[in-house]
């Protein structure tokens, strides 16, 4: 039985890039987020990890801004801007 997909050449460091079609079907952002690896039985498995704050990657509180996970700090930090910023001038 022949195996679909795509064949993929790993690279000196051993990396492999996930196909954009299946990053899109998974809707994983180009750049940033974390997939799962696991391994059984031979077969390499990638799967889309849990979700994380798309700004500090916690994973509690997780809510929803523009689509996006977004911890309950950060969207209080968007609502209300952070108390650790500094002025520039
Ligand atoms: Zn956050």
């Amino acid at each position: 039985m022949a195996k679909s997909g795509y064949l993929r050449e790993i690279d000196r460091l051993g990396r492999v890039v996930i196909p954009k079609q299946y990053r899109k079907e998974m809707n994983i952002p180009e750049e940033g987020g974390e997939v799962l690896l696991t391994c059984k039985n031979g077969v390499v498995t990638v799967s889309k990890s849990a979700e994380t704050c798309i700004f500090c990657r916690s994973r509690r509180k997780l809510g929803d801004f523009k689509g996006r996970p977004v911890c309950a700090k950060c969207l209080d930090e968007i609502r209300y801007g952070s108390a650790e910023e500094e002025e520039t001038e």
